[in-house]
């Protein structure tokens, strides 16, 4: 147990954590608190290979912790104890301020709080899960990781939206980008697995999951990527619409009388592949089109030709993709998806070979032709182990 990293995931109602070793990679326990708030809260914690709940109302995140903790003291592991190196904490928007892993103190802690402007949904609920696990291991170093860190390289032209420039400094609206733990962890991934430079490769990351987002990487450095100010913008997510024309937003305001909330409701929670077909997990969009579906194989089809818009886009803005990497849930397990988005594009120098992208694995792997001018991967990624390397590094 000695120098492993608890990854800790604190949503609104939700937390998930790990305790990692960074070095392995292996998550020796691995543990979600759901319904924090309700009477039916619910705690499932794996260790080892051996899988316990423990049901009942849990108050609050700070008292699911303690709950969590309760568990690892049952399995005989006292994290307070036990030699954790670091508790790393994912942290959804870091803003302007945050662009490397921090360690959390007082004045951190309140700058997190204070960009809950910009992550109404995410930041407080950051916030509140290192404010509980910092009281409950007050001797360990406690790192947040940003969402947004990875993109703070965005050169202008990228991460500027075309407003009105003192409406926009004012508000701090320009795009930040999200998943860059995901999208730096794989791109650099390619670079070790492929045995090439990181400086030298050009890369096309698409992280499809429930939410997902495409960023052009170029010599390790993000150059473009597909989300925002918020994580609403960008590819056709499980519930979020992506891009959408934003005068759609007054289009409703004005003719449908929805207000902003109930707009916020419909663009991130009942659009995208749900809005659409009504279910937002593939695989349940792959049985609905097996079976004849019509709206389930136009969500598919939207999916497919969003994601080719974004994949063409950043072959150009790269002058040229020397990978296309597709990592996280759908990325990694729905060769259709690979095959449908990157059909036809032999001419572009890009070709698929079906055997080697139908292979099932968890490994990294390369799915394209060898005469493929651009080298297309699956690389499977994950946000914990690099969220527990970027602690236990920037906790000393
Ligand atoms: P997130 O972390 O954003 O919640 P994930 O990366 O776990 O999401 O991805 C979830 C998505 O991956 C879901 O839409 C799910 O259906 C899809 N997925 C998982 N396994 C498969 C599979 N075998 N085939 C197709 N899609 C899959």
């Amino acid at each position: 147990m000695k120098g492993a990293v608890l990854v800790v995931n604190s949503g609104s109602s939700s937390i998930k954590y790990q305790l990692v070793d960074p070095d392995s990679g292996d998550a020796v326990a691995v543990g979600l608190v759901e319904r924090i708030g309700e009477p039916d809260g619910l705690i499932t914690h794996h260790h080892r290979g051996v899988e316990r709940e423990r049901r009942g109302p849990i108050t609050d995140h700070a008292r699911g912790l303690r709950l969590a903790f309760g568990m690892f003291a049952e399995d005989g592991v006292d994290l307070a104890t036990a030699g954790i190196a670091a508790v790393g904490h994912r942290v959804v928007h870091g803003g302007e301020v945050f662009y490397r892993p921090t360690l959390v103190t007082v004045e951190v802690l309140a700058e997190i709080r204070r960009l809950s402007a910009l992550a109404p949904l995410h930041n407080p609920a950051n916030a509140i899960g290192i404010e509980s696990a910092m009281a409950a291991l007050p001797d360990v170093p406690h790192v947040a990781v940003f969402d947004t860190a990875f993109f703070h390289t965005l050169p202008a032209p990228a991460r500027t939206y075309a407003l009105d420039r003192d409406v926009a400094r004012r508000h701090n609206v320009r795009r930040y980008g999200f998943h860059g733990t995901s999208h730096q962890f794989v791109s650099a991934r390619v670079a070790e697995f492929l045995g090439r430079d990181l400086g030298e490769l050009n890369q096309i990351v698409l992280h499809l999951g429930n939410g997902a987002s495409a960023s052009a990487v170029a010599g390790g450095r993000a150059v473009d990527t597909s989300m925002g100010l918020t994580p609403l913008e960008g590819l056709v997510m499980g519930t979020r619409s992506g891009d959408i024309d934003p005068g759609i937003v007054m289009h409703l305001r004005r003719s449908a009388g929805l207000d902003v909330d109930q707009i916020d409701d419909l663009l991130n929670r009942r659009s995208g592949l749900k809005g659409l077909s009504g279910v937002n997990d593939f695989r349940e969009l792959r049985r609905l089109i097996e079976a004849g579906d019509a709206d389930a194989a136009l969500a598919y089809d939207v999916y497919i030709h969003r994601l080719r818009r974004y994949i063409g886009a950043y072959h150009l803005s790269l002058g040229g993709a020397d990978t296309i990497t597709f990592t996280a849930g759908v990325g990694e397990n729905a060769p259709d998806v690979r095959a449908d988005a990157l059909a036809g594009l032999t001419r572009l120098g890009i070709e698929i070979d079906a055997d080697r992208n139908a292979v099932r694995s968890h490994e990294p792997r390369v799915v394209s032709t060898d005469d493929s001018a651009v080298t297309v991967l699956v690389v499977p990624t994950n946000e914990e182990l690099a969220i527990a390397r970027f602690a236990r590094e920037f906790a000393a």
